[in-house]
């Protein structure tokens, strides 16, 4: 396609990714183009993905919700990070959290103080100094700009869809029901022209958004945009979730527990509590996962397991001719640190920043494909540092992931902390130096040396530097009030 004009914009698929890109399109470009959405009933969506990372805020801002409004309807609670248990070794627990550790000088970061402390007879953690996550341990929350915290969701996935649906219907979207029997290609051209339905129906566009979940329906199986599979790196390859009652008040985190075969996660929402596991099927068998799972649980069960499968991977290209993949069509890397609903809403903003009055070259096109293959191995690697960094070697599952080569770009970052106690982000790396940092030293990864300049303060300094931060934390940290305290005010919950 070299160029052509964008009136009619076609979004397969009603999930979450569906709905976010109908919300966001017909707000953003509504008067320049139509937005139409098909959706199965019969099909339905996967069902799961509750555990948010804080630019969703930003993109809640764009669509003008009102974060109390967007709280009561999906049933939100708050997220400060995540806490992992079982990771680096059985029975050890650090937590992942939103905020930033301490206080950077502008020569270096924080964890060169810190580290130079521990050199000289301090004990305090390094979570100590991180507002986040003492809050988070602590219960204790507040929304308000004054407390200036970093924040994201623990959602209700489908409430969040509905509502989306609601928010995309008022700005103008038209839904169609019914199930998509064949993708129409322009022989020509090779794009897509026309869905038809199996109902009879013909839905035509000029650019089609694939929102149809691992089916991927239309930049796979119409047009074969092909797929790099990253399994080698990220073994897990099945999951089982259910929904129990809740077991006591929502802590503002969401739990990631490993297990001798992956990992089980626990959301807690007002309502109810999201739980599944995460395993690869190499090393456990479906009955295995399940009885591990129910017998796991925090509360009573409400909802039958929901099994799914799936590759870990990315589609080589998110854009091909004139259909662009909006989530789990896009490529999925197991929802360990919550970032497949980020890729969507990157996806979205990337597309409403490309399609200025209607005319698409194919430069935009592989700036796009660039751009979001850059956020994919960014996260990628992220991701492969929970398995690989770790001691445990008490299952076939953890010594594989121990053995494993791993890409360069992450054996170079974990090589430079190792060595140096230095991380940097890159270009516009979702994860910032603070994530690495809690990351790798939650994981067992200790710097051999620290920046020069920390051991330039001596003894007093140093204790008074380090004290003034944990003082005011903790300080910060007691005006706070209790996370469900605060989350029952702003709802306006009973
Ligand atoms: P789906 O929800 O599968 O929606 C697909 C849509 O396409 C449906 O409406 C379906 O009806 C429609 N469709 C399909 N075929 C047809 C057809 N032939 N005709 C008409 N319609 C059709 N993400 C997070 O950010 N945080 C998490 O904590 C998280 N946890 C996850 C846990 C697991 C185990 C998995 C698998 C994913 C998780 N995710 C998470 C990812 C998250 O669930 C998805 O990114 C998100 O739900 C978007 O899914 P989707 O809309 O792309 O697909």
């Amino acid at each position: 396609m070299n160029t052509s004009h964008v009136r009619r914009i076609v979004i397969a698929g009603g999930g979450t990714a569906g709905w976010m890109a109908a919300a966001a399109l017909s707000r953003t470009l509504g008067r320049v183009a139509s937005v139409t959405l098909i959706e199965s009933k019969q099909i339905g969506t996967v069902g799961v993905g509750e555990s948010t990372i804080p630019p969703l805020a930003l993109f809640n801002r764009l669509m003008k919700i009102p974060e109390a409004e967007f709280m009561r309807e999906t049933q939100a609670t708050f997220k400060l990070g995540i806490e992992f248990h079982n990771w680096k070794e059985d029975g050890d627990v650090y937590f992942h959290s939103f905020g930033e550790t301490g206080k950077d000088h502008w020569s270096a970061g924080f964890q060169h103080f810190w580290l130079h402390g521990q050199q000289n007879g301090h004990t305090q953690s390094f979570d100590d100094y991180c507002y986040e996550l003492v809050a988070a341990y602590e219960r204790r929350f507040s929304a308000h700009p004054d407390h200036r915290m970093s924040y994201a969701y623990q959602l209700d996935a489908t409430r969040y869809a509905g509502y989306l649906r609601k928010l995309a219907e008022e700005e103008g979207t038209t839904r169609v029901e019914g199930k998509i029997a064949k993708v129409d290609l322009n022989p020509e051209t090779g794009h897509i022209a026309s869905l038809s339905l199996e109902d009879g129906q013909t839905v035509e566009g000029d650019l089609f958004i694939d929102c149809t979940g691992f089916r991927a329906l239309l930049i796979e199986g119409a047009l074969h945009a092909g797929f790099d599979d990253w399994t080698h790196w990220l073994p897990c390859d099945r999951a089982i979730a259910v929904q129990t009652t809740s077991d006591g008040p929502p802590v503002p985190y969401t739990k990631a527990i490993a297990h001798d075969a992956g990992w089980q996660w626990r959301i807690p929402l007002q309502h109810r509590t999201g739980n599944g596991l995460v395993y690869c099927s190499a090393y456990l068998d479906q009955d295995a996962a399940e009885e591990r799972l129910m017998g796991n649980l925090p509360g009573e069960t409400i909802t039958k397991p929901n099994f799914l499968r799936f590759t870990t991977g990315v589609r080589r290209k998110q854009w091909f001719r004139n259909c662009i993949a909006v989530g789990l069509s896009g490529g999925f890397m197991e929802p360990l640190e919550s970032t497949s609903i980020h890729l969507i809403q990157r996806n979205i903003l990337r597309l409403i920043r490309m399609l200025p009055a209607g005319e698409i070259s194919d430069r935009d096109i592989a700036e796009f494909n660039d751009q979001a293959m850059e956020d994919m191995v960014q996260i990628r690697d992220f991701l492969i540092l929970h398995y690989k960094a770790t001691d445990r070697r008490d299952s076939p599952f953890w010594r594989q992931c121990a053995a494993m080569e791993i890409p360069d770009s992450l054996d170079q970052k974990i090589e430079l902390f190792r060595e140096t106690g230095r991380v940097f982000r890159r270009h516009e790396e979702l994860f910032a130096e603070s994530s690495w940092l809690q990351v790798m030293m939650g994981q067992g990864i200790m710097p051999k040396s620290y920046h020069p300049i920390a051991a330039k303060l001596d003894k007093r300094e140093l204790d008074v530097f380090l004290r003034t931060i944990r003082e005011r934390i903790q300080h910060e940290v007691s005006r706070l009030p209790l996370h469900e305290e605060f989350v029952k005010e702003y709802c306006g919950a009973e």
